[in-house]
């Protein structure tokens, strides 16, 4: 039985500990107060906002097959969205989601997942990692006041690439690996209204704005009554706007959810707005993991295929199947 840390408790990381945990000594730290990592919800009063990742489809038959088991348990939802594409403040196309392409959601929220996943696991939240050192065939995790957390026979990152690239050590050749990723950023603005909006639809992908989506986070399944509405910026909005006030931030993004819908935020009784540094990837074309069995470190995460819940949970599995061999 070998001693695991594994950093991250997302999809990712939660997906990792659920397989090792029958036969290994897991220990899962995250920085956060709950699990689930980008696949989030926040709460205020009657409202609640799904504000990082807002749906996610199967394309693998493996995650399909992970899909109907959550399916089955309630755990996901499929979400018939009435869905838009805007040019603007122009509907150039729209179509109902249906059950021929799934879209599903966590129930009653998205992050139901982490909390299904996170049951029969040793948790160590708000527990930030600072450093890990290898000394002596072990991996020790430090916290922000150098305190030891444990010593570990194995480590496995399963946190953002920028994020795991403050940690490995700068002469393991997977830290160039990591530092080289560019995962770029996202704005997530939630509003919550007493009232129905005059809006005849759910979803909307929006181009020619800096804002790039806009969902009625009410209308997917399980959700409360309370209108809640879920707008994203742009990647390279965000990315150019990193370091902006909040306020700034914010206005910035009312005006653009009003000029793309019409919509006049000023009647909404909660506005708050989120800023994911490190949300989304491009496709990439290396491997899926990272596995080095001498160092006894791997990795895994979207980071490694691309920025989304199934590439979280491909990235995993491809990472658990080589250290089958290993441990
Ligand atoms: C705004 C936004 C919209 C998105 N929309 C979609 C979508 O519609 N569809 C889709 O499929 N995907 C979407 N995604 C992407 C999706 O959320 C991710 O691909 C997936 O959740 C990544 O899972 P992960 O386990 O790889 O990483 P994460 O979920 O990022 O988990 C990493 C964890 O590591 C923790 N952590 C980081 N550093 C440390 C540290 N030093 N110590 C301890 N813990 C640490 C973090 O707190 C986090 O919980 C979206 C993401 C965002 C942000």
């Amino acid at each position: 039985m070998a001693r695991i840390a594994i950093i991250g408790a997302g999809l990712s990381g939660l997906v990792t500990a659920n397989a090792l945990a029958a036969d290994h000594s897991v220990v899962v730290f995250d920085k956060s107060r709950g699990t689930g990592g980008r696949m989030a919800t926040r709460y205020a009063g009657r409202y609640e906002f799904d504000h990082g990742a807002q749906f996610f489809t199967a394309r693998t038959d493996a995650f399909a097959a992970e899909c109907r088991r959550m399916l089955e348990a309630g755990v996901i939802g499929i979400w018939q969205a009435e869905f838009r594409d805007f040019r603007g403040a122009d509907i150039v196309a729209e179509r109902r989601w249906g059950a021929d392409y799934r879209h599903y959601v966590g129930t009653p929220r998205m992050n139901t997942i982490g909390k299904c996943l996170d049951r029969d696991i040793n948790l160590r939240l708000e527990t930030e990692i600072n450093s890990i050192r290898w000394d002596h065939g072990r991996w020790s995790l430090f916290d922000a006041s150098d305190d030891k957390l444990g010593d570990f026979d194995w480590l496995v990152l399963a946190l953002p690439a920028p994020q795991a690239a403050t940690l490995v050590p700068a002469d393991e050749g997977f830290s160039k690996r990591c530092a080289d990723v560019e995962m770029r950023a996202c704005y997530a603005m939630m509003l919550g209204f007493s009232k129905p909006l005059p809006i005849s639809w759910h979803a909307a992908h929006v181009r020619d704005a800096d804002i790039s989506w806009i969902s009625v986070n009410s209308s997917k399944p399980g959700r409360p009554g309370s209108e809640c509405i879920v707008v994203h910026s742009t990647n390279a909005w965000a990315d150019s706007n990193i370091d902006a006030p909040s306020d700034v931030v914010q206005q910035h993004l009312l005006a653009e959810f009003r000029r793309v819908s019409g919509v006049n935020p000023t009647a909404a009784e909660f506005v708050a707005t989120h800023r994911w540094r490190y949300a989304n990837v491009a496709p990439q074309s290396a491997e899926a993991c990272y596995v080095d069995e001498n160092r006894q470190l791997a990795a895994c995460g979207d980071w490694f295929i691309h920025g989304r819940i199934e590439a979280a949970h491909s990235s995993a599995a491809a990472m658990l199947e080589r250290l089958t061999g290993s441990l």
